[in-house]
């Protein structure tokens, strides 16, 4: 059986990952979604176990010692980090999951799976992203110029990411990317392997027919 596709879908802080990430969400109800566990605060209405798994900072660092994060990193205060070992076991069961992470721990996931799918969305303008970032209106001044210096900093990392997407209609992202995960699997490395396997069998069971 073919493995699952690993989808990274990453970009600056602000642009719009988990608005796009709901909605495809939506329209893809057998993409698995990969809840990440943060040492920030619950926001109103975020739920232990569906939009993250909540730590304290001990049982995060107790999660880093005894490897069961595939990835972390530190952003804006907090950590936040992909739980490894649910990511493997739905990749080895060949179903597609989704990771919706800031562009450093997207890094360190193509370092440890170079064939997953990475994908950078992109603000329309650095106006606009501007604009999404202050009109959050959820975080203190501080932080929010604190954002927007890490958000330039994460538009440079875009060439080390395999497509990019402009999130200037929450539909039409989400579109470009269901158009980018079946292409992923129409990909002919993904045939190779079974079909050269079918070959051999039939070479096989004709060889012995012959005999
Ligand atoms: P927020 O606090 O707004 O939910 O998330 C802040 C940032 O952390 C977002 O850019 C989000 O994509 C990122 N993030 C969420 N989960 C993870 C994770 O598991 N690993 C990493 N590296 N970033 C994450």
């Amino acid at each position: 059986m073919n493995k699952g596709l690993l989808i990274v879908l990453s970009g600056p802080s602000g642009v719009g990952k988990g608005t796009v990430c709901a909605s495809l969400r939506r329209k893809m109800p057998d993409l698995v979604y990969s809840v990440s566990a943060t040492t920030r605060a619950p926001r109103s209405g975020e739920q232990e176990g569906v939009n993250y798994f909540f730590k304290t900072k001990e049982q995060f660092q107790e999660m880093i010692a005894r490897d069961a994060l595939l990835e972390y990193a530190e952003y804006v205060g907090n950590y936040y980090g992909t739980p490894r070992e649910f990511v493997e076991k739905t990749l080895n069961e060949g179903k597609d999951i989704i990771l919706e992470i800031e562009v450093q721990g997207a890094l360190k996931v193509k370092e440890k799976f170079p064939d997953g799918v990475f994908v950078f969305l992109l603000p329309p303008s650095l106006g606009e992203l501007k604009q999404r970032i202050v009109g959050r209106g959820t975080e203190s001044q501080d932080k929010i110029d604190h954002r927007l210096a890490v958000a330039v900093e994460e538009m440079n990392l875009l060439s080390r990411y395999d497509y990019a997407v402009v999130n200037d209609e929450i539909d039409c992202a989400c579109a470009r990317i269901q158009a980018i995960i079946t292409a992923e699997h129409c990909r002919r490395e993904r045939f190779l392997h079974e079909l050269f396997d079918e070959l051999k069998g039939l070479t096989a069971a004709k060889n012995g027919s012959e005999r």
